[in-house]
């Protein structure tokens, strides 16, 4: 899985084709998708002309398709839209724990991956507990779990965790959704000092880390910008004083809670 990949929540359908193909110019390979976004045909439609061996695509199966036969439905619909007969990741969207399914779904996702339509399975806003449970009642670790994570949300107990069972940490907003962290001092100082943006400070130090990330713009210079982080390294200090950062800021919903 390249570490850095395109996200494209929040691209409708319509502009998806030319956006997703402004970012293959750009170099990126990977690109995430997912059903709720409503762009899995917009982007089906920008990889067709790829090498299908230099891309690796995600989608997402989302909440009100949780459980056994309606997963395999919502697969094939998926698959059908990317125009893929193989797909590079599927993640569970959100665990939903009071629907109480994912355990079910999860089971559908080894079935799919069995019958060699999913190169790797994986979840997405999974917490320790909900992981646990996959692993104690199937067997079957998730290869990722992508979750927020950017400077302000850390999520070092659930990183540790991932450590521990081989699971790929993916952060999702890894900037932040572009908001004050791109302005906050220790970041913007830190950039100067490199001349490099903001974002690609941000961007770096999720590198460093470990995270695959999978910013999202359809802006096409900050397109270019966010693949443009391997050319630069932060120093162990840097690495810390971003680390201090921390305050454990949710942008999005509260996976536990989110049902
Ligand atoms: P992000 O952290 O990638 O921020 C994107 C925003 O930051 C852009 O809309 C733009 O306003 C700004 N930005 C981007 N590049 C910039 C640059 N170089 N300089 C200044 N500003 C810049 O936020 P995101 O879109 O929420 O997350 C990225 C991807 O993660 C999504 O597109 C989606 O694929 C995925 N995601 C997954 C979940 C999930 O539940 N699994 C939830 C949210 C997002």
């Amino acid at each position: 899985m390249p570490q850095l990949g395109f996200g494209v929540w929040q691209v409708p359908d319509e502009e998806a084709a030319s956006v997703v193909a402004e970012a293959l110019k750009a170099g990126y390979r990977s690109i995430d998708t997912a059903a709720a976004y409503g762009n899995e045909s917009g982007v089906g439609e920008a990889i067709a002309n790829v090498d299908r061996d230099e891309l690796f695509v995600t989608t997402k199966l989302w909440n009100t398709d949780h459980g056994y036969d309606a997963t395999l439905r919502a697969f094939d619909e998926s698959a059908k839209k990317l125009k893929l007969d193989v797909l590079d990741l599927y993640l569970i969207h959100w665990p939903m724990p009071a629907r109480d399914l994912y355990v079910d779904t999860w089971k559908a996702f080894v079935e799919l991956q069995k019958d060699g339509r999913i190169r790797a399975i994986g979840v997405s806003n999974f917490q320790p507990a909900h992981l646990r449970r996959l692993i104690d009642e199937t067997g079957v670790v998730p290869a990722v779990n992508q979750v927020e994570l950017h400077p302000y949300l850390q999520q070092a107990d659930l990183r540790a965790f991932h450590a521990e069972h081989g699971v790929q940490t993916e952060a999702w907003s890894p900037l932040g959704q572009g908001g004050e962290l791109l302005s906050d001092p220790v970041v913007t100082e830190i950039a100067a000092r490199h001349n490099r943006s903001a974002a690609q400070v941000v961007l770096r130090w999720h590198v460093q880390l470990g995270n695959v990330v999978i910013p999202k713009s359809v802006t096409p210079s900050r397109i270019r910008e966010n693949i443009a982080v391997f050319d630069f390294e932060l120093s162990g200090e840097e690495m810390a004083a971003l680390s201090t950062l921390d305050r454990g800021d949710r942008i999005g919903p509260n996976p536990d809670e989110f049902n």
